[in-house]
């Protein structure tokens, strides 16, 4: 077949299946290239649609394409979601009977099944078993910087699939990830020991998402935040992020107490009740999660609305991994990253720890970039993955209020004074307490109400202080002891500032510093949407939903429900020209929605 041949059978495909109308840029290259018989590493952020670069080969390819994935829930999704479309897929994994690995497998050798989804242990263990008797066009290695110890989750089962490269001669391999630094990239080249492969980066920006950073909030001011979000969207989902168990449980107790729909998820908790929370929260069951890093992975939801780093990531990859889970429907949505001097702390210490000191330092460092930034944070993260920005995004909170700053000079030599008479002996807390003027017993114990600057800095709330106080440490006039549990010194530069021989301009604290959402630019977008029909869709959606026992996003993504209320189809022709719908579910959702299209006009 001639290319351009290839290419309309492949919108065909597209089109009947997925009701999608064009490939996403980077997926019809990767596609065309294993088609010609190439290996190919895809970096894609998440959202990106790396499925379908090897779904769709083998819609276009005779033969299955074998999907290596670490991450058994995903595996499911994707099956379901596969099968949802009308295109054969199973899964094999150990979270599955023998009957049914037996039962995927051998329907896998008769050539029964496109995509067959096996987990790292299973394709090694069973290549003399079944896996040589399966017609395979395509090995697809999914999550592949799990290949390197470079990489910010290094499973060693996955060094072992460099075996594959050379065992089947024939098939081209693909490998995917989202992770695009360097020194990982070539790491999984050499290691796969692909073939002069394709290598396609894709732009990492997502310009739906929104970039948020709150520094120096307390917890009550962060939960009024999380509060917001969850008001602002009632019919959708957000995560809260939190680096120990204690904080999720902490967040997700005190938003049961005010009543709203959250459930918890660690790895310390039971399987089964992990299981119901990522059931609840795909069903649309509870609105919130919070959970530590073991959430997400492998969620393959795509109406996420919001993203709440609670606590400071260790690494932009873990950062951009987690935000990206939000608006994978590319409609607009937040993230917002709560900035503390105890989190840097705390990560520090973690560093020192890590027995990998050099790169973790180097990563933390990174991220400790982003979160100050003075600067459009999306040129700090898109420089970080190499790409450049000609422009400031509009999309994050230091373009949409620019810092002002103002002669903090006298605010500063307050702080600073105040730790000179402490002889260096406190942390931030103290040093905020002393400003302010505390009563707390600990504080008189130690004498501290008898220094010259107790209560100089009451007019200013403590919330602002602790963002002042960072900004001071940010500025290199104070400094912070890791390894003294964060006690505070001055600087030779605070000493000068003290002196009054250096001024010090500091931006303003401002709390609400993520109003921003009002000025954010519309989407492209042909014909407005009629938001009350979009609801309505939802209803039924969560209707049919609950019939037949399945998440909602099974059914139909919100994207889809958008340009259903944009298009309001009212007949099945009309229906397939929504975006997402294809055949299948053409056939078996179409006269509901459009029914419900009718009767709501009526
Ligand atoms: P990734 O694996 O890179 O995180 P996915 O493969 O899950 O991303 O795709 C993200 C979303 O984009 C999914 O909802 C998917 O259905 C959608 N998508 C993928 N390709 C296209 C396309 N060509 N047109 C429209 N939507 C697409
Ligand atoms: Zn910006």
């Amino acid at each position: 077949m001639e290319q351009s041949d290839i290419k309309q059978r492949a919108l065909q495909l597209l089109q009947s299946f997925y009701g999608y109308r064009s490939f996403r840029p980077g997926q019809w290259e990767v596609i065309s290239a294993v088609a010609a018989g190439r290996d190919v590493l895809v970096i894609m952020p998440t959202g990106g649609g790396k499925s379908m670069c090897y779904q769709m080969p083998a819609l276009l390819l005779e033969g299955c394409a074998v999907v290596i994935s670490p991450l058994i829930a995903l595996m499911e999704d994707q099956v379901q979601a596969l099968i949802a479309n009308g295109i054969p897929a199973a899964a094999i994994h150990s979270g599955r009977s023998e009957m049914d690995n037996r039962h995927a497998a051998e329907a896998a050798i008769r050539g029964k099944i496109k995509i067959l989804y096996v987990s790292p242990e299973r394709l090694l263990s069973d290549i003399d078993v079944w896996v040589n008797r399966v017609p395979i066009c395509l090995f697809a290695i999914d999550e592949a910087h799990c290949i390197s110890q470079w990489g910010h989750d290094f499973r060693p089962v996955y060094t072992q699939l460099a075996g594959i490269r050379e065992r089947f001669a024939d098939v081209p391999v693909m490998a995917l990830t989202a992770t695009a630094d360097r020194d990982t990239r070539s790491d999984i080249l050499t290691q796969l020991g692909l073939h002069d492969p394709m290598v396609w980066l894709g732009s990492f920006n997502r310009p739906n998402l929104s970039l948020m950073v709150e520094q120096g909030a307390d917890a009550r001011r962060r939960l009024g935040t999380i509060e917001r979000l969850i008001s602002r969207y009632p019919n959708d989902t957000g995560i809260v992020y939190t680096l120990s168990r204690v904080g999720a449980e902490k967040i997700c107790a005190e938003l049961l107490r005010r009543g709203h729909r959250v459930a918890l998820y660690h790895a310390g908790m039971p399987n089964a009740e992990r299981v119901r929370a990522r059931q609840a929260f795909s069903n649309g069951d509870v609105q919130v999660v919070c959970a530590t890093i073991a959430f997400g992975m492998g969620i393959d939801k795509s109406n996420i609305r919001w993203i709440v780093h609670n606590n400071l990531p260790g690494s932009i990859e873990n950062f951009y991994q987690e935000i990206g889970r939000a608006g994978r429907d590319g409609l607009p949505a937040e993230t917002i990253l709560f900035y503390s001097l105890q989190d840097l702390i705390m990560r520090r210490k973690f560093v020192e720890e890590s027995g990998r000191v050099l790169v973790a330092t180097e990563k933390l460092e990174r991220m400790k970039q982003y979160a100050e930034a003075g600067v459009c944070r999306r040129r700090v993260l898109l420089s970080y993955f190499g790409e450049e920005m000609i422009n400031d995004c509009g999309n994050c909170d230091v373009c949409l209020n620019p810092p002002t700053r103002f002669d903090a000079t006298i605010l500063a030599q307050k702080a600073i004074s105040a730790v000179l008479r402490t002889d260096s002996k406190i942390g931030q807390l103290m040093l905020i307490d002393i400003l302010r003027g505390s009563a707390r017993a600990e504080l008189r114990n130690k004498g501290y109400d008898r220094i010259k600057t107790y209560g100089a800095g009451r007019d200013i709330p403590a919330d602002a202080w602790r963002y002042y106080i960072q900004q001071m440490v940010q500025l290199g006039i104070l400094d912070v002891s890791i390894a003294d549990g964060g006690l505070l010194s001055v600087t030779p530069y605070g000493m000068r500032v003290v002196r009054g021989e250096e001024k010090v301009l500091l931006p303003e604290y401002r709390p609400t510093a993520h109003r921003a959402r009002e000025k954010v630019p519309e989407l492209p977008g042909v014909v407005e949407p009629d938001m009350a029909l979009f609801e309505y869709l939802k209803g039924i959606r969560r209707a049919i939903a609950a019939e037949e026992n399945i998440p909602a996003y099974m059914i139909f993504g919100d994207a889809t429900l958008l340009d259903m209320s944009r298009k309001r189809p009212k007949t099945i022709d009309q229906f397939l020209e929504v975006s997402g719908v294809g055949k299948v579910k053409a056939r078996r959702y179409g006269y509901r929605f459009i029914g419900a299209i009718k009767s709501f006009n009526g």
